[in-house]
């Protein structure tokens, strides 16, 4: 087979793959992911099927970029990871100076399986710590102790030593020390990276349900934001740049892949409930676990949304994505990327939020200022009311 080369802007030629492992050990309350819990002897029926998904590539496609996302990646089993890696890296191979970032959680993470991933090129790793407090993992139906985080950096560190620590704030009966107390245990660790989540309620989860029936009660706004600003604060005083709304690096430690997300990038995803975003056509796999494998076998697609956006829709999605970065939108790279001039689009509204502290403009850049980025949500809606 011919390898497939690039010479198109990145926005309409991938240079990024997502590859989703649904597997997991058991389902999270809060989690609305496409995961598949107990369904482990169907991973070699799933992987026969990324296959033949990846198989409609026709030629190998370098990139810059790859992430294992999931669902549980490094809750495979050695063979079966192992099967994985060679099938992925086999259709999209990696350039130099790439980037291949794995999700991992710290129950069921070993030494052996980190050796693995290193050895096919895995260079960053995300752990899903969420929490260092054992009540408010209980009530995310996490399957890890707080420890077990220490335990499993010890032997991460050395392989990988890029890796970032999630953590997720807004649970239930979480206290502002206990949210500090998560970030120093979390910042000793020594990761390069953080990504911190509010808790969001999703329809149908079972924490969903338990907060319908008032078994647990959502944190009000307020509290929320003192959250989110003491993230700020600490992780900023200890020398992570906050460089997207819920993310915070080490100098030249920014994940590479997701800013490929909120560059409103062109992007491959494969596997079940996999997004993708080629040639300014959005895709979305279908969620459906065994829709997926029956699908692919049987020779159809596995897609189950496709929209070609107008470009003045995809002018102003690229501006909701673009300002959750800290760099927020250049004016001329964003004209390149979509044909419009920025103020044409939302000059005047940009304006009324820059006279609100909410954005601040140097005339070439625009960005979210601190307020900015604690009300982000409203801020975007604003902005996307001028389309
Ligand atoms: S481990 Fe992650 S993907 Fe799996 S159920 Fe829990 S939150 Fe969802």
């Amino acid at each position: 087979m011919s390898i497939h080369t690039q010479q198109r802007p990145p926005w309409l030629e991938p240079r990024a793959a997502y590859i989703h492992v649904p597997f997991c050990a058991h389902h999270c309350g809060y989690c609305d992911f496409a995961v598949a819990v107990g369904k482990d002897d169907r991973m070699d029926a799933y992987l026969d099927a990324l296959k033949i998904e990846l198989q409609t590539l026709d030629t190998p496609r370098p990139v810059d970029t790859l992430f294992f996302g999931g669902g549980t990646p490094t809750y495979l089993p050695i063979r079966i990871l192992e099967r994985l890696l060679q099938l992925v890296r086999t259709w999209l191979p990696l350039n130099a100076k790439h980037e291949f970032a794995v999700e991992a959680n710290p129950s069921g993470l070993d030494r052996a399986k980190v050796q693995l991933l290193a050895d096919f090129g895995v260079n960053r790793l995300s752990l899903g710590a969420q929490s260092f407090q054992p009540g408010l993992l209980h009530i995310l139906e996490r399957d890890h102790a707080p420890d077990d985080v220490a335990r499993v950096v010890e032997f991460v560190q050395p392989i990988i030593p890029n890796y970032s620590i999630d953590l997720i704030f807004g649970v239930p009966t979480q206290t502002l020390d206990q949210w500090q107390d998560d970030m120093r245990r979390a910042i000793a660790l020594a990761p390069m990276h953080f990504a911190t989540y509010g808790l969001t309620y999703e329809k149908g989860t079972r924490l969903w349900k338990q907060r319908e029936k008032g078994d647990v009660r959502a944190l009000d706004e307020e509290t929320e934001y003192d959250f989110y600003t003491a993230a700020m604060d600490t992780l900023s005083a200890n020398g992570f740049e906050h460089y997207e709304i819920s993310n915070f690096a080490r100098l030249g430690f920014q994940c590479r892949h997701n800013h490929t997300y909120w560059a409103n990038h062109a992007h491959y995803g494969f596997g079940v409930g996999a997004a993708r975003y080629v040639d300014g056509v959005r895709e979305l796999n279908t969620r459906d676990f065994h829709a997926y494998i029956q699908r692919l076998q049987a020779g159809e697609s596995p897609t189950f949304q496709s929209e070609r956006l107008e470009p003045r829709d995809r002018a102003f999605e690229t501006i909701a994505v673009q300002f959750r970065r800290a760099i927020g939108i250049e004016r001329q790279q964003y004209f390149e990327q979509t044909g419009f001039a920025l103020d044409s689009l939302v000059g005047g509204t940009i304006h009324d939020l820059c006279g609100h502290d909410l954005l601040a403009d140097d005339g070439q850049n625009v960005h979210l200022t601190r307020s900015g980025k604690c009300v982000a949500d409203a801020v975007m809606e604003r902005l996307l009311r001028a389309n």
